[in-house]
């Protein structure tokens, strides 16, 4: 089964001539006097518009990661490409994707945002992935197919072998989040981008970068499927302000190794303390920043947390989760005062 980018994409936006921005159209070439934007000449830096392609970040970006630059989208955090990749691919009323179940919620809410059918296969009791039940429930409308490893909330990474047969037999575009690969020992899809020319690799500086609030998200992916994501994108999708936070943020990959060190070593910590707790009822296997957890009534427990200022992730009512609590793995000192809340527990 080959894959053939031009079937997959809706026809208007295949057919689309993006905006060209002033930047856009002189670029290249030196400049002193900027009279073609209508901005104001005050207000330096403020003034001026962003990089539409943020060149100097994805140079940047383009080392770390391993990527060619040509091959990373930047947006408004994930949330933008996850909405991209509807609004390319999927005919609104028409066509469907396909996703597991439990996983990250921005995936369905912007399947109905955009009017598309979201199908979900239950993963199994452990959370593991089953390839031939999700392809199984493709039909030849289905435009995509989400994954995500390690998987929201269950914190798992997927397997491997599992994920490489859905990217070898659907003919669609499968997306693979990585939003908290920096944290498992497992190699990433990122790094095989070659291999899969319907691969969209989801990362984030929301997570492992620290940086939520300055709402960076990326995309990785074949020079064409990139394209795509840029002809539909905002012109100016990725504030000035955000693009100088990552790129000194990508300028001290020393501090940010270190928080990752200090995250792992927590997390197994309070697994281990966590699962002796008498509250604890089981702690499931993770490879990210948090741990989901069986407790003995999940509602009485998140609330009790409420009441000592500690606020956790409540899964109860999500498939597969019931007396599911998520947590967050904090500082040393937050994690102890998590520990220290709940043995007061009764
Ligand atoms: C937190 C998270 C993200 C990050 O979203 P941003 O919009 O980049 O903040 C993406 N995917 C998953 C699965 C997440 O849990």
């Amino acid at each position: 089964m080959a894959f053939d980018l031009e079937k997959i994409v809706r026809p208007n936006i295949w057919r689309l001539q993006p905006y060209s921005c002033a930047r856009d159209e002189f670029k290249g070439r030196p400049a002193k006097v900027f009279l073609d934007a209508n901005e104001s000449p005050y207000n330096n830096p403020y003034n001026r518009y962003p990089d539409p392609m943020q060149e100097e970040l994805k140079a940047l970006l383009s080392k770390v990661k391993g990527v060619p630059a040509e091959s990373i989208f930047l947006g408004n955090g994930s949330d933008e490409a996850i909405d991209l990749v509807y609004r390319i691919f999927c005919t609104p009323g028409v066509d469907n994707v396909v996703a597991i179940e439990p996983t990250y919620g921005m995936y369905s809410v912007c399947a109905d945002i955009n009017d598309v059918e979201y199908r979900t296969v239950l993963l199994d009791d452990n959370y593991r992935l089953n390839a031939d039940k999700v392809l199984q429930a493709v039909d030849d409308r289905t435009k995509a197919i989400w994954l995500c490893t390690p998987n929201n909330p269950t914190g798992n990474s997927l397997e491997r072998a599992q994920i490489e047969k859905i990217l070898d037999n659907f003919t669609g575009i499968v997306i693979v989040d990585e939003a908290y690969s920096d944290f498992a020992a497992v190699r990433p899809f990122r790094v095989d981008l070659g291999r899969w020319p319907n691969l969209v690799v989801l990362n984030t500086f929301s997570k492992a970068w620290g940086c939520a609030a300055i709402r960076l998200g990326m995309a990785f992916a074949s020079k064409d499927i990139i394209g795509l994501f840029n002809k539909v994108k905002y012109p100016y999708n990725v504030n000035e302000l955000t693009q100088q936070k990552a790129i000194a943020m990508l300028k001290d990959l020393g501090k940010v190794n270190q928080w990752l060190a200090s995250i792992r070593s927590e997390r197994a910590k309070v697994i281990a303390a966590f699962a002796e707790l008498p509250v604890c009822e089981k702690v499931f296997d993770t490879d990210a920043n948090f741990f989901l957890a069986r407790v003995k009534d999940a509602n009485a427990i998140y609330n009790y947390l409420i009441d000592c200022g500690i606020v956790v992730r409540n899964r109860h009512r999500v498939k597969l989760c019931g007396n599911c609590l998520r947590i967050t793995v904090g500082t040393p000192n937050e994690n102890i005062e998590l520990l220290a809340a709940l043995r007061r527990y009764k």
